[in-house]
């Protein structure tokens, strides 16, 4: 099941602390939101688990974590100075500004619904920000809109430090900025945001069999992460829609509450990125179509150790949002279902690796000393496994704290109760998210039982 609408969706983020508006107390700022204490659990959980799959599962990558402040020469030679750029329209009638292409319908105004829209023109999407004590022209660097320069830029640097042999990637987890015509859908389209970006670099004629592999893979993947089949699909980008330089690239779609769009793309970018970053670009035989780079220092290619064939590898990039992918996961974990006595009950049906708590202990009596104690010993003795954030819930009665958790995403609740403190030796309800169901297992049976339930697979 999913939500039934992103309303639900931001009512809960807000409720629970998942998600706010920046700076909410002033106003906010558009296009800018704050994750709250389980979001950034749920954030942290979905990087870790992209990372752990791109890098701990392989032995054919490495990871890096670049600046966000660019040197502008970065951006001046992968092109985006001149090419990173959204069409925009001003509707003449209202004033406001949107985006040519995501127009809600086309030829209308999203604002005041009028078709008198001015010509689409160019709006690049880059942030400047000035850097150090001068202001001028040269004074200025960017905020990166994407992770992927880093890496490139980044190439030799790693080659030389690791002697990575092609086929090799490098991965990236980190901010971008982009000054979006019309951020919009809660944190589907925002200003600030993370990317999950993996540089896969091959050799010339290899890419078409990676980049099927990387397709195939990611999609795996986020069907790892709880994404059911039926609301992901494949978007192939039609030859004329593509970047001059990319000779393929495939969207991975997801069903958001809004619609259909795009949640990552691997896109098979031939040499052009090391191409453009590299000097003598010719005497290398770059094939994409790249400007003469004067103000690099380096040549960016790669010599075969065995064939001593020297050349500028291709790339294959898996290219994904930290923030659609959290808004994915939870539209698609959204359950809710009536219960016998006719209650309606929300819950959020996380994998265990992304819930934001892994495990409440609920005491039934918190008055009582002696359960107290037992939960606190339950507590400290989860809390080494090092599994994630585990609480000790002491809000409202038990029934409350059921709901609570279940509306968090929380997999598992034990509860300590007399029975605990009656039976030799000592027992614990554990009871299931999912289906409400409840066991009672002997409190040394149950680190074990929590320990597998979270073991990674
Ligand atoms: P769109 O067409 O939706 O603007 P894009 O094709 O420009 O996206 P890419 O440049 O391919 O996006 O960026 C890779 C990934 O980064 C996207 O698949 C998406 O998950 C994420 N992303 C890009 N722009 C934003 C944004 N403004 N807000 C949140 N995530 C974004």
């Amino acid at each position: 099941m999913t939500a039934k609408s992103m309303e639900d969706l931001v009512s809960l983020c807000k409720r629970r602390g998942f998600v706010f508006q920046s700076g909410e107390i002033y106003g906010g700022l558009k296009g800018t939101y704050d994750y709250g204490p389980l979001g950034v659990e749920l954030k942290n959980n979905l990087k870790n688990a992209w990372w752990r799959a791109m890098i701990y599962d392989r032995d054919d990558t490495e990871g890096l974590d670049s600046a966000v402040l660019s040197n502008r020469l970065i951006f001046k030679h992968s092109g985006h100075e001149t090419t990173f750029t959204d069409p925009l329209v001003d509707c003449k009638k209202c004033k406001q500004r949107m985006r040519a292409d995501k127009l809600l319908v086309p030829g209308k105004c999203d604002f005041c619904g009028s078709t008198e829209l001015t010509e689409p023109r160019d709006f690049n999407l880059m942030m400047k920000v000035n850097i150090g004590p001068v202001v001028d022209e040269n004074s200025y660097a960017y905020l990166r809109p994407e992770t992927a320069q880093g890496i490139f830029v980044n190439f030799k640097n790693i080659m030389d430090a690791t002697s990575k042999k092609v086929p090799f990637g490098i991965a990236q987890i980190g901010k971008a900025f982009r000054n979006e015509i019309t951020p919009r859908n809660f944190i589907f389209r925002v200003r600030e945001f993370e990317q999950m970006e993996m540089e896969f670099f091959v050799k010339p004629g290899e890419d078409e069999k990676w980049h099927k592999y990387w397709i195939e893979e990611r999609k795996k993947w986020w069907l790892k992460q709880g994404l059911s089949e039926e609301n992901l699909d494949f978007e192939v980008h039609e030859k004329a829609d593509l970047a001059h330089y990319a000779k393929a690239c495939t969207d991975i779609v997801y069903k958001f509450p809004h619609g259909v769009e795009e949640l990552e793309g691997i896109a098979n970018r031939c040499d052009f990125d090391l191409g453009s970053h590299t000097k003598d670009a010719v005497e290398l035989g770059v094939k994409a179509k790249v400007l003469e780079n004067k103000d690099s220092s380096s040549k960016l290619s790669y010599t075969d150790p065995y064939t001593k064939e020297t050349y500028v590898p291709f790339v294959i990039e898996p290219s994904a949002g930290v923030d659609r992918g959290a808004l994915a996961i939870l539209n698609e974990a959204y359950t809710e279902e009536e219960l016998e006595n006719g209650d309606k009950r929300i819950f959020l049906r996380l994998k265990p690796h992304l819930a934001p708590v892994k495990v409440a202990i609920v005491p039934l009596a918190k008055n009582n000393p002696q359960i107290m104690e037992k939960a606190e010993e339950l507590r400290d003795r989860l809390k080494i496994l090092g599994i994630g954030k585990i609480v000790l819930e002491t809000s409202g009665n038990v029934g409350k704290c059921y709901r609570k958790h279940d509306e968090i995403g929380t997999p598992v609740c034990l509860t300590v109760d007399f029975e605990t403190l009656e039976k030799n030796p000592e027992t614990i309800t554990i009871r299931d998210r999912d289906t409400m169901s409840q066991i009672r297992l002997p409190m040394s049976e149950v680190i074990n039982y929590i320990s597998n339930f979270f073991k990674y697979v």
